[in-house]
Parts: C-alpha cells; structure tokens; sequence
C-alpha cells in the first residue's frame, strides 16, 4: 500500500515538473501578432480565423469531435533564443524568418494543452488545416518541409 502511494506521489512530482517546463516554455515566447511585419502580420490573423472556423464546423458536425483549436504559439524570436533552440536541435538554422518578423508557429491545444503530438488523429488533422489555410494566403508551410518537417511553422519571403 505505501508502495502504491509513493509511487503515486512520485508521478505527480513528475508531472508537475513537466508542465513547470513547458509553461516556461511557453513563457519565453513572444506570443504577440503586432510583433510580426505587414502583410504577414494580416495573413496570420486571417489565418487563424480561418483555421479556427474550419475546427470549429468539424465540431458542430461532430458531436464525438475533442476540444481543439489553433493559437499563435510564437512569433518574432530573439537572437538568443534562436541560439538556444539550434542547440537543442530543435531549429536547423540560426537565420531564421523568425528573428526578422516573418515567420509564426501555429500551435494546436487540445483539452486546454498546447500539443505538438501528430501521432494523435486529431492534432495531425488540425496542423494539416493550418497547412492547407496558410498555403491558400500565399505563405510557405514548414509541414512541406522534406528534411524537417515543422508542421506549427508558417512563413513569407
Ligand atoms: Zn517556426
């Protein structure tokens, strides 16, 4: 029986330290569409209204359908951070169109949470609607990306 609890405790120490990261992940970002340049700046505001309005009819239709839909994840990006993400390997280049206002990630939540997960039915479907919308207004989708597929990531020339 002490076993099962301490087990217990220790999941939930775990996880908390897991959502402490990822909120300070999501702390280090700048959210903020004003940061981004015109006419991309327009572009993702359509965009997102777009892409949420598509989610949203596949709820009303479905009445089994999850909570899911797209929010800016992160838009002008610092030197630093670019730096800091290269050398996580999670970012292939340090010139990225993010440093210079021209590039969004667009992240799904699903049940409230940001999700990069594709194995999930759902998630993959809203990032392949991202997709498809932000091609529509002219922008290149890193989903189309052969070496790394970064399926959140729109940019403009
Ligand atoms: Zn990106």
């Amino acid at each position: 029986m002490k076993a099962i609890l301490q087990t217990i405790l220790i999941i939930i120490l775990l996880y908390s330290i897991y959502r402490f990261h990822k909120n300070k992940e999501a702390k280090m970002c700048i959210h903020d569409i004003d940061k981004l340049e015109e006419p991309f700046r327009d572009k993702i505001k359509t965009l997102m209204e777009n892409v949420n309005s598509r989610l949203k009819a596949l709820a009303d239709d479905n009445p089994n359908y999850i909570d899911i839909y797209a929010a800016v994840f992160e838009t002008l990006r610092t030197k630093e951070r670019q730096k800091q993400l290269f050398l996580q390997r999670r970012t292939k280049t340090l010139n990225s169109k993010h440093l210079v206002g021209k590039a969004a990630d667009i992240v799904v939540q699903k049940n409230g949470q940001w999700t990069w997960d594709i194995r999930d039915k759902y998630v993959k479907s809203a990032y392949f609607i991202i997709g498809e919308e932000a091609k529509k207004l002219g922008l290149t989708w890193g989903g189309d990306w052969k070496s790394f597929r970064d399926y959140p990531h729109v940019e403009t020339e």
